[in-house]
């Protein structure tokens, strides 16, 4: 059985204690590799070996930099389809997915990144009184890269690439459960020829080799992406040893449907943002709230469009929705659908386990549609990031903000309507880092990303991530 190993100081090599934990297959409900289990002696050496390597590559022309950065997206492409089979395989996405999104978008922000730092301006203010002032942006050493298991590859590089292009080494932990292509990223990491010690990957549990990373009091930053409740004690053990902290955390995301939008894109899109990646995007539109002339036409149209939107092995072509990440996860979702039932919720489609021939003991699930809860219950306000949406008609924009606005989550919404006044005024008034019209997940990388209330801390994305990444200095001349 393949033993994945940690990356450090340029090296694979096993936990310094040897210990390993299962890693599984969720399409087939099977074991198919073992990762280090790492601890605090990993950390320590990885840390060690960032702050080794910090001087060189900070002080490296950005030229060269970027080349190898760029280096290193190249091999993202060119290993597309083993890197996409990769990712499947440990999380259960479809293989299409991937193929389409997760790793293209992984070499994305490494190439963004990269090519960025070569356009990033200081700024200077020169002062009448015959002062100069410029402002000096320095690394700031060792980092720490928190990631979760939803979107692997993608969600990694968009923390790791920022904080390499700024000059940083990183020490990054990916989830324990989709170690997979942070693993094989490794290699590429070697081929790409990535100075020793500048990128060190230790694999293991949150609770251990997570939490060494953020205590340590050599890391300068976390840049974490998780659950709200990890966010909550990351920031927590971070201050203490005054750690910058960029929290990527949870969403409970409204998807607002006016009657006078374009039903058919409206409906196509509404599917991809309610189930895509079987639900478990930080970004999916979780609670759909319908205009009431409206309700019952989409309802219709919508449970329509599920019967044919095929659950099955992520490899299979057909498969729109693959197995969810694992068996814990899927038991959560399935906890929340019977919650939702004992909410008064009635179940329009879906709400079950699914048994797929062939993958038996895989964990897959059917996507599942709910109406007739409160806003205000649990099953509308907790994040249940799985394929579980509930349905709420509205009849005014101020009864919508309200519902829409009543989570502790402020990530992203989706607004549909042809009315650009109201489009303009809703998106306004909504509680939300991120707000998209008549489309969703739409992501131009210059753009901030990130969330408000419990959905996070701090901004990513663009010359944000970079700044995150570094600390200003101004240096005051008098001539
Ligand atoms: P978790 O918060 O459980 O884990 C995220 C990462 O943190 C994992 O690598 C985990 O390791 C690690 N971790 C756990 N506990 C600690 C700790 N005490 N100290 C340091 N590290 C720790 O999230 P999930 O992996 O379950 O991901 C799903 C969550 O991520 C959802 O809530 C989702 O909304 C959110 N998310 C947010 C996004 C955003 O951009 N806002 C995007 C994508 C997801 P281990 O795997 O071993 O537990």
């Amino acid at each position: 059985m393949l033993k994945i190993q940690n990356y450090i100081n340029g090296e694979l090599i096993a936990p310094l204690e040897g210990n390993y934990i299962d890693n599984y297959n969720p399409s087939k409900g099977e074991v198919y590799s073992q990762i280090p289990n790492s601890q605090t002696n990993d950390v320590e050496l990885a840390v060690k070996a960032g702050q080794e390597a910090f001087p060189a590559w900070s002080k490296m022309p950005k030229n060269e930099r970027s080349k190898i950065m760029v280096r290193l997206a190249d091999l993202i492409d060119e290993n597309l389809e083993e890197l996409a089979r990769a990712e499947a395989m440990d999380n259960g996405k479809p293989l299409s997915l991937a193929m389409r999104v997760d790793i293209p978008r992984a070499s994305a922000n490494i190439r963004f990144f990269a090519t960025a730092i070569l356009h990033n301006a200081s700024q200077s203010h020169h002062m009448e009184e015959g002062f100069t002032n410029y402002t000096l942006n320095h690394p700031l050493g060792v980092v720490g890269c928190i990631s979760p298991w939803n979107l692997p590859l993608y969600l990694f590089t968009w923390k790791i690439a920022p904080a390499m292009a700024s000059g940083n080494c990183v020490v990054a932990k990916p989830s324990e459960v989709t170690p997979m292509t942070a693993y094989l990223f490794s290699k590429l990491c070697i081929e790409a020829g990535v100075p020793k010690g500048v990128m060190n990957i230790v694999h293991g549990l949150g609770a251990h080799a997570g939490d060494a990373i953020v205590s340590h009091p050599k890391v300068k930053a976390i840049s974490f992406t998780g659950g709200t409740a990890t966010g909550k004690i990351i920031g927590r053990k971070a201050a203490e040893t005054f750690k910058k902290t960029s929290l990527e955390l949870g969403g409970k995301n409204p998807n607002i449907i006016f009657a006078d939008c374009d039903f058919e894109a409206m409906l196509n899109t509404t599917l991809h943002s309610s189930f895509a990646n079987q639900g478990q995007i930080c970004l999916c539109g979780s609670r759909i709230f319908i205009e009431k002339p409206i309700y019952e036409k989409f309802k219709t149209a919508f449970i329509e469009k599920l019967k044919t939107h095929k659950v099955g092995d992520p490899f299979d072509k057909s498969s729109k929705m693959g197995a969810m990440v694992s068996k814990e996860h899927l038991e959560k979702v399935l906890g929340y659908v019977q919650l939702a039932k004992e909410e008064g919720g009635k179940i329009l489609f879906g709400g079950n386990k699914l048994t797929i021939e062939g993958s038996e003991n895989g964990y897959y699930m059917e996507p599942t549609v709910i109406e007739g809860l409160d806003f205000n219950c649990r099953t509308n306000q907790e994040e249940i990031f799985g394929p579980v949406v509930t349905l709420t008609p509205f009849e005014t924009d101020e009864e919508v903000l309200e519902y829409a606005n009543s989570t502790q989550y402020g990530l992203a919404a989706t607004v549909w309507t042809e009315n650009l006044t109201r489009a303009q005024r809703i998106s306004q008034e909504l509680e939300s880092g991120i707000v998209w019209v008549n489309c969703w997940l739409v992501r131009d990388l210059r753009t901030p990303f990130g969330g408000v209330k419990s959905s996070g801390l701090g901004r990513e994305g663009g010359f944000r991530a970079l700044e995150f990444f570094t600390e200003p200095k101004n240096v005051c001349i008098k001539y």
